[in-house]
């Protein structure tokens, strides 16, 4: 059997060679980006030099707010350790930007399974709570309801146009720059003067630009994810039009001092040396998703997005046929985890999700998606998503481990 294993994965290898390249191009083109952008800040090493208590002048954390703005092209930048994850970044953007009387309209479907309770919860300080209304336009076949976008903006309360860039818990491809591109020129055709709101969760450096260059006002993500580049330990980013920005960082902090306060004892190093590597980490994590995806195609599974198509995120998604092997899958994931391979999975009732869910999750910063980790909803269809992984080898590594448990299986 290992002979076997070996061979799919040499032969899978071989046969991703092109995909690899242009990868690789993409993770070059970032870089480079990156790197201008710390030139351009003059970042230096007392950037990365702890504060404490109001933080006024924190140079550290004014100018990793202005450069992430430079590397996502955007106008201003909010970069925090007090932004605590992805959903409580787009909280508190969403909330930024909303009033009383508002509406919010997705026009990718449903937003990510950690927003539902916070747009439409009852009696916990929702954006419903709040009076804020909600609505959504779904994709149709992966791509923009152009008549549906339409006639949600004829309503005068849309004040934010949402756009989740990856697929979530959905069986669709994420959305592509090209996509996001033509669906902001045609919201503001439509006469549109409100935010566009991007969800850019998984997506950094996947593509060589970044919504906030295509007609995007606001992204906002997770530095436990992509940009994060597996090494900032917590926190989460805001960025896009200044005057927006600033809004948001009267929510994140009080309307008197928005952005002018915030300090961190542990000092800034792991957030500049995260957002360096990043390019490479997502390009690393985008090879072994699709050597991952490849290998379980052959197998006869069913892979999101399929292996001949260009990657969008960094997550992917395999269909399995039956609870065993999907619990098999993400099993086989954290036993080859660096951090907590020992310990055995199971289902189970996570705050923020709506059925039971199994995670794998063997990493050096709690939970960070960056890393190699997989989750699934577990219900039918039994659909795994994973991603990540901060070495190509690691993602190998654990192939093997999951073809090894599968084929028992
Ligand atoms: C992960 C994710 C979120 C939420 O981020 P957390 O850090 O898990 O709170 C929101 N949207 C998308 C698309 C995500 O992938």
């Amino acid at each position: 059997m290992q002979n076997k294993i070996q061979q799919l994965i040499e032969e899978s290898e071989r046969s991703l060679a092109p995909q690899f390249h242009s990868l690789e191009q993409i993770a070059y083109h970032n870089q480079k980006k990156v790197l201008q952008a710390f030139q351009n800040n003059r970042i230096a090493l007392r950037h990365f030099a702890p504060t404490s208590g109001y933080g006024y002048g924190d140079e550290g954390r004014d100018t990793l707010g202005a450069l992430f703005a430079d590397i996502f092209g955007a106008e201003a930048g909010i970069v925090s350790p007090n932004i605590l994850s992805g959903t409580h970044a787009l909280t508190v953007g969403l909330f930024g930007l909303l009033c009383t009387g508002d509406t919010l309209f997705s026009i990718a479907g449903d937003p990510y399974d950690t927003l539902h309770e916070v747009i439409a919860g009852k009696g916990i300080g929702s954006l419903a709570d709040y009076g804020i209304a909600f609505k959504k336009c779904d994709l149709r076949h992966g791509e923009f309801d152009y008549d549906g976008i339409r006639a949600g903006l004829s309503d005068p309360s849309v004040k934010v146009v949402f756009i989740q860039r990856s697929r979530g818990y959905e069986w669709r491809d994420a959305l592509s720059q090209k996509q996001i591109a033509a669906a902001c020129a045609f919201v503001r055709e439509c006469g549109f003067e409100g935010c566009i709101f991007v969800d850019n969760c998984y997506g950094e450096f996947v593509e060589e630009t970044e919504p906030t260059q295509n007609g995007a006002d606001i992204a906002v993500g997770s530095l436990i994810k992509n940009p994060g580049g597996g090494i900032a330990p917590t926190g989460g980013y805001i960025v896009g039009k200044r005057a927006f920005v600033e809004r948001i960082a009267c929510r994140l902090t009080a309307p008197s001092i928005g952005a002018e306060v915030g300090s961190y004892m542990y000092g800034y190093q792991s957030f500049y040396q995260g957002v360096f590597l990043a390019p490479h980490v997502v390009c690393q994590a985008l090879k072994g998703g699709l050597l991952i995806g490849a290998c379980l195609e052959k197998l006869g599974f069913e892979t999101s997005p399929a292996v001949t198509r260009p990657p969008y995120d960094i997550t992917r998604a395999i269909r399995f046929r039956t609870r065993e092997e999907l619990i098999a899958f993400i099993q086989a994931v954290q036993e080859a985890s660096p951090v907590d391979s020992f310990v055995q999975l199971e289902p189970w009732d996570m705050p923020g999700y709506e059925s039971e869910v199994i995670m794998a999750a063997g990493c050096f910063v709690q939970g960070a998606s960056i890393e190699l980790s997989a989750d699934a909803p577990v219900r039918e269809p039994y659909i795994a998503y994973f991603q990540g992984g901060l070495t190509y080898e690691h993602c190998r590594y654990a192939l093997e481990k999951i073809l090894e448990k599968i084929v028992r299986e």
